[in-house]
């Protein structure tokens, strides 16, 4: 068994919150990795997990890459996470209800070291509950003065980041006629398409919805099968699905120059980054380029929410992709040790402005 304090000491995190609740049987974890730059900001993940050991060790991995994330997107917020495990009985509106206020007293009793936000499993719903015992937490619906979906902010991004990768790598500052292939046509995923066929991109894309791949077709999304999406010849892959699908099975079947997408955790493992290097594909760092949630929710806690302001700042991606190339490229590193290296800089910078 993983020893957790030794875990801890190792990556820097400064607290991990155990929250159970015997009347509503809540049992969640917060993990706050680091308040250097501000509270620690983090979704609120509702997942099946083995066992305690393993739900604990997802929140302190979340929780350190929301730092990065934050660092790297020049945001006076630092990381957390949360993540409360499912047992089937949250199905009952009732049980969930109480489970997600009973999680927001625990937030509560933080006092502002940690902010949460909507996440995987979650919904802005449970954020309405949540607000009911505190005001630690985002992602609240636009009636309720919050900043809503983030999904246009995040494709938005996306989209700013491809601008500056087809700059940098393929010398134009047109898409038009560049060949993007999308996997998955959820929320982001068709968001970026448009984005992209407005520039005149071509965009090939896959889905496992049957929904999502009408609604992608009658865009002019070119659709193939969802396993087929690696082998298509492409100049970008678009991972907007899934977490893990960089990985020695997919990575040699790739085509494109260039992956970008807003998918988390795209990489199986931190190794991938080098195979993806040595075939010459430059990867655009998930973390940095997908962004465009976190700081649309940030601009949320710094209220009144403003999408303009959300806006202008996720279109700043474009700068910070290309920052991060140039490290790349001057210190002989991988895109990911480069964006790693822009995160320990800013955390060792004093706080930025929101
Ligand atoms: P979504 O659920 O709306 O879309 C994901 C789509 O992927 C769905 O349509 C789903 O059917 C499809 N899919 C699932 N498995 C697939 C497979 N094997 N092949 C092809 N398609 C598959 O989610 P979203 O909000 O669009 O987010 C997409 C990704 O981006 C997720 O990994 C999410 O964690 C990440 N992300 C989202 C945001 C945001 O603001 N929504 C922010 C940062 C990161």
């Amino acid at each position: 068994m993983l020893d957790y304090m030794q875990y801890m000491t190792e990556h820097k995190h400064e607290q991990l919150v155990l929250c159970f609740d015997r009347d509503t049987g809540l049992r969640a974890f917060i993990g706050v990795h680091s308040t250097t730059l501000g509270p620690g900001l983090g979704g609120i993940r509702l997942w099946q997990y083995e066992s305690s050991e393993a739900a604990m060790l997802d929140v302190l991995r979340l929780s350190e890459g929301m730092t990065y994330k934050a660092a790297v997107a020049g945001l006076a917020l630092g990381g957390g996470k949360t993540v409360v495990m499912a047992d089937g009985k949250e199905a009952d509106p009732r049980i969930r209800a109480a489970r997600f206020q009973a999680l927001g007293r625990y937030i509560d009793s933080l006092n502002g070291r940690y902010i949460g936000a909507e996440d995987v499993g979650t919904k802005p719903a449970d954020m309405v509950e949540i607000r009911k015992v505190t005001r630690h937490v985002t992602g609240l619906p636009v009636e309720q003065g919050g900043s809503g979906d983030p999904s246009p902010v995040t494709a938005f991004g996306v989209w700013r980041g491809i601008q500056a990768l087809v700059e940098e790598v393929f010398h134009t500052d047109s898409l038009k006629g560049v060949r993007v292939a999308i996997q998955g046509l959820g929320k982001v995923g068709l968001g970026l398409a448009e984005h992209l066929m407005k520039d005149g991109a071509i965009v090939i894309g896959t889905d496992v919805f049957s929904e999502k791949i009408k609604a992608a077709q009658a865009k002019n999304v070119k659709v193939v099968d969802s396993d087929a999406i690696y082998d298509v010849d492409c100049d970008i892959f678009a991972p907007c699905a899934l977490g893990a699908v960089l990985n020695a099975d997919t990575i040699p079947r790739l085509k494109c120059k260039v992956v970008a997408g807003a998918a988390n955790n795209q990489l199986a493992e931190p190794c991938h980054a080098d195979m993806l290097e040595s075939r010459g594909i430059v990867y655009a760092v998930d973390y940095v380029i997908n962004a465009g949630g976190l700081i649309n929710v940030a601009h949320e806690v710094a209220r009144p929410y403003s999408a303009e302001a959300a806006y202008a700042k996720a279109g700043n991606i474009y700068h910070t992709i290309k920052r991060m190339l140039k490290l790349a490229e001057n210190s002989h590193l991988t895109t990911r040790d480069a964006a790693q290296q822009m995160a320990m800089e800013a955390l060792q910078q004093t706080v930025p402005t929101p």
